[in-house]
């Protein structure tokens, strides 16, 4: 059976390594928005399929049997596409997602906002110092309601916007530990962190250490997930999952 993975996250290279170890034949993609990506192990695909109709015709071209989309929480379009193509395909599609930050400790003091537009006007009545880490392609919602703050912003990329001449840029990729984060924070004298739920513990610090220096937390919610979708929360939860359609393609060949 041949598997595709639609990665872009830390789950997913751990998933891949696992499918690697199983000798499971499988293929990676990536966005291919990050110059530099961190790669997964074995084969990688870089770049789009070209909406619904290109990653139907993917999946047929490379005799997909099964897809796992184990694609970040906020890239909700690609999550989109794989439902709707996998379904009219009739392929397998299992959602690898990563557990929220709702029922983290301190998480009931939070501002959980819904959108980024929300989570910059409620910084900006928090504070004129705050810390962005919401991703480079999210931050045009925060040039105008923080203009005039001083803003630090951490991202892997550059952005393509222009940043407010108050704003300090700061190029650089996780994973970072308490003692950073917490220096990173004080250092800047942040008075808001932004983030959105990622989940997981990759860039739980920086929530560890606002809890800890007292600094407000803005929080994005998720879209909800698709409630067609399986869902599963850990990359080893893939393997039995994955194990049925190689059962099920084995008994079809009579083996
Ligand atoms: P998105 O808005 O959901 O996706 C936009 C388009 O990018 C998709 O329609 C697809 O293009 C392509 N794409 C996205 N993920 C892909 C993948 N794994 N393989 C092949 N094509 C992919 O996604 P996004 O928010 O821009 O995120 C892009 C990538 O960065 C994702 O893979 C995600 O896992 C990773 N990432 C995102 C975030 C975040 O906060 N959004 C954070 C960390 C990592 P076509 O329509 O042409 O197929």
């Amino acid at each position: 059976m041949r598997v595709l993975l639609l990665g872009g996250t830390a789950d997913a290279r751990a998933l891949a390594e696992l499918l690697q170890g199983e000798g499971i034949d499988f293929l990676s993609t990536l966005a291919g928005r990050v110059a530099r990506p961190r790669l997964p192990v074995g084969e990688v695909r870089i770049g789009g399929f070209g909406g619904v109709p290109g990653l139907q015709e993917f999946l047929a071209e490379e005799g997909i049997d099964a897809v796992v989309d184990a694609t970040h929480p906020f890239a909700a379009g690609m999550s989109r596409n794989a439902v709707e193509a996998c379904a009219a395909a009739q392929v397998p599609l299992l959602r690898l997602e990563r557990p929220g930050w709702g029922a983290a400790p301190g998480a009931d003091a939070w501002h959980w906002v819904e959108d980024h537009d929300e989570a910059a006007t409620v910084a900006a009545g928090l504070g004129s110092r705050p810390f962005l880490t919401v991703g480079r392609q999210s931050l045009d919602r925060f040039t105008g309601p923080l203009a005039t703050a001083y803003a630090l912003v951490r991202v892997v990329d550059a952005p393509d916007v222009e940043l407010p001449d108050t704003w300090t840029l700061l190029p650089s990729r996780g994973p970072y530990t308490l003692d950073s984060e917490r220096a990173l924070l004080r250092d800047h004298g942040a008075d808001v962190l932004v983030t959105k739920d990622s989940g997981g513990t990759w860039t739980w610090p920086k929530m560890a250490a606002a809890d800890e220096l007292g600094v407000p937390i803005v929080v994005v919610r998720r879209a909800s997930a698709s409630a067609d979708v399986s869902s599963v929360a850990e990359p080893g939860e893939v393997l039995p999952w994955l194990n049925q359609f190689s059962q099920l393609s084995r008994l079809a060949g009579g083996q």
